[in-house]
Parts: structure tokens; sequence; C-alpha cells
């Protein structure tokens, strides 16, 4: 197992003739420490795949290294580096059995016959594949073939680290959430380094110790569940994560404090108050409350989800979201809206503002 660290990694895939290079990713420098469970979270073609196929050794980024516990593996070969890799799409050998493909990677690096039953049958159990053993793989549906993938994947002890890109995408939802939870189970287990790739918050978040979130080819934060809910270092998370996702609206700032639409926000601490670049103030729907004194609002729609209700409000052009519990009722007249100070944060140029320096 291994502790994995980009310095100074960028990629850009060969252009097509005459044009300049596209950078799928920018500049990554990390340090995911050996035993994590890191989940890599972000919208299609962000460059999740290409930073996972970095880490196997499947591609040579164009910049940078990266390194297991300290040692460059740039140029070593993707059997040096004893990574198991698991796809999108099922890997198997459709005329083996079950049993065999489990076992291949094993019997691959000549592991005694009786250690590879052990293994082979603990992996079938844990994966509810016991049954299938002596079928042929090409008898399985969709679902049991990735089944057997993650098998394959799961089946060493002795690699650096699984990687899983998007396992889950040709499984069909009900079993989805048991495999997850497996998964989850098996890294507390055995404590292994795994790196989930996904573009779906509630899989990352549910597998995750830390979440890796990307866009545009960069990470644009690392954090615990928690802490990418209640501090979005950047725009981006705070809309991706969540349900829905943070209130990102336009506001100026005075002397330290946002304004939006001619309403001044309140906020925990001022912040810097020379800002230049497009301002922005963030605030989740959970954290917006009716009051007597605030921002007047309309209420355009009111959605019932059973333990809490969405509301969409406007105030002039700028849309709100904001939720409520089950047992908090909405002014039938007037309504006016305030924010939670301490979850009220101003963003310049997509990235949050610090607060300013006491003196
Ligand atoms: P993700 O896995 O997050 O969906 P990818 O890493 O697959 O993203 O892709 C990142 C970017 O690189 C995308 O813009 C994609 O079109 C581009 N890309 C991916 N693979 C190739 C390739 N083999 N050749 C050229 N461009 C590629
Ligand atoms: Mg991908």
């Amino acid at each position: 197992m291994a502790r994995i660290r980009f310095k100074n990694v960028r990629h850009a895939y060969p252009p097509p003739k005459g044009q300049e290079p596209v950078y799928a990713l920018k500049e990554i420098n990390q340090v995911w420490e050996d035993g994590g469970a890191y989940a890599l979270l972000g919208p299609s073609g962000c460059g999740k795949t290409t930073l996972l196929n970095i880490i196997s050794g499947l591609l040579t980024p164009s910049e940078g290294e990266i390194l297991f516990d300290g040692v460059d593996v740039t140029s070593q070969s993707i059997a040096a580096r004893q990574i198991a890799q698991v796809f999108q799409f099922p890997v198997v050998y459709d005329t083996m059995t079950v049993y065999d493909n489990l076992a291949f990677p094993l019997r691959n690096r000549k592991m005694n016959e009786s250690l590879v039953k052990e293994r082979v049958e603990q992996i079938a159990d844990m994966l509810d594949l016991t049954t299938s053993l002596k079928k042929r793989a090409a008898n399985l549906t969709a679902d049991g073939k990735q089944k057997i993938s993650l098998g394959r994947g799961l089946v060493r002890s002795d690699v650096n680290a699984i990687l899983f890109d998007e396992p889950l995408t040709v499984i069909d939802p009900h079993l989805k959430w048991q495999l997850r939870s497996k998964l989850k189970e098996l890294h507390q287990q055995i404590g292994m380094t795994m790196i989930y790739v996904t573009h779906d918050q509630v899989e990352a978040l549910t597998f995750a110790d830390k979440v890796v979130v990307m866009y545009d080819g960069t990470v644009v934060q690392v954090g615990t569940p928690v802490e990418l809910f209640n501090h979005p270092k950047h725009t981006f998370v705070g809309y991706f994560i969540g349900s829905p996702g943070m209130n990102v609206i336009p506001c100026t700032v005075d002397n330290g404090q946002p304004v939006f639409a001619k309403n001044p926000l309140p906020i925990a601490q001022p912040v810097n108050k020379d800002l230049s670049g497009k301002l922005e103030v963030g605030v989740r729907p959970e954290f917006i409350d009716f009051a007597d004194e605030g921002i007047p609002v309309n209420i355009e729609k009111v959605e019932d989800l059973g333990r809490y209700q969405v509301l969409t409000l406007k105030h002039e052009q700028e849309t709100i979201k904001m939720v409520l519990n089950e047992d908090q009722t909405i002014p039938s007249e007037n309504p006016k809206i305030q924010f939670n100070p301490e979850q009220t944060r101003v963003y310049c140029d997509g990235w949050v503002v610090e607060e300013a320096a006491h003196d």
C-alpha cells in the first residue's frame, strides 16, 4: 500500500494537427494518504478518468511526477506499479468460469492454489457470487459480469491501491446501493487505499472519507462530506454538492459586507475590502429562514418532499432556493427571508473570500 503524491501533474492529449494542445488536467498537486478511501467527484469530462489512468500507468502525464511512498513511478510500467483497476464496463474472460476469472490475477502471480481458493471464495462470498462460481462468465447478466470485474480488482491483497472508475454504472439501482456499502465495509476491514471515481455525489459522499472535487481539469477542494457541505471553497463545490445546491447570487461588497440588490447581508466576519473580480454570495437553501425583516421575495413554487419542502423564491430577477422542514410554516403575505450569517459566504471569481485579518 502506498501514499500517492502528484507533483505538478498536467496532461494534454495529442491535439489534432495544427491545433494547440488543450490540457485535460491543468495542474494537480495532491497527497493521498495510505489507506484512505477517496472519491473523485466531478462532472463528465472534468478529467477523472485521465487522472486515474495516470495513477495506474495506462497514461504518462505530459508534465509532472507521480510518486508512491516518495518513489517516482512516472515512467514505471503498469505491472510494476501494483495497482488494481476496475473499469466502468465489465472486463471478464467470457469463456472462463467465474472462479477462474477471479483466480486469474492470483494465478498470474503464481500464488499457491490453496491460497487462491481461500481468497476467491472469500471475495465470491462478499459479492454474492458463491453459487455462480462454476458457471461460465458468459452466462451471467451485465450486473453479474461487473461483479466479477469488481472481484478481480479486490482479490489481490498485495496492491498499492485499488482504483474504481464509475464501476456501478451498469448495475441496477438496488444492487448499486448494496455493492457500495460492501465496498465501504471492505475498506474498513482491509484498510487498502481505494480511489473511487464517480459523477454522483451520493455515491461519493457515502463511500469516501475524503472527497476530491474536480472541475475543468483541476481539483477545486478536498474534504470530508461535512466540510464540503459547510465550507465550499468554490461556488462549483457549493452548487454541485447538496440537493438543491448552494444558491449563488450576484453581490457587491460595501465596507467588508456583501450587498445583494440593495439588501445588506449580515455575515459572521467582514471580508477583505479590496476585491476585484466577479463577486457573488453563496448560501445553502438549508440556511435561509423566513423573518419579519429581510429580503422581500415572491414564492414561485413549493415542492413537498415528505420530510422537507423545497421552495423556489424570486427577488427581482434572482431565483433563490430554500429548504424548510415539514413543520415550518410559510408566511401567507409579504414573505421576507434572511440568510444565516454564519453560513453566508462571499466568493470572488468563484473562490471563497477569506475573512479580513483581525487587527
Ligand atoms: P471524465 O472521466 O471526468 O469524464 P476524462 O478524463 O475522460 O473525463 O476526459 C477529460 C477531457 O479529456 C475531456 O475533455 C475529454 O474529451 C478529453 N479526452 C479524454 N480522453 C481523450 C483521448 N483519448 N484523446 C483526446 N481527448 C481525450
Ligand atoms: Mg471517466
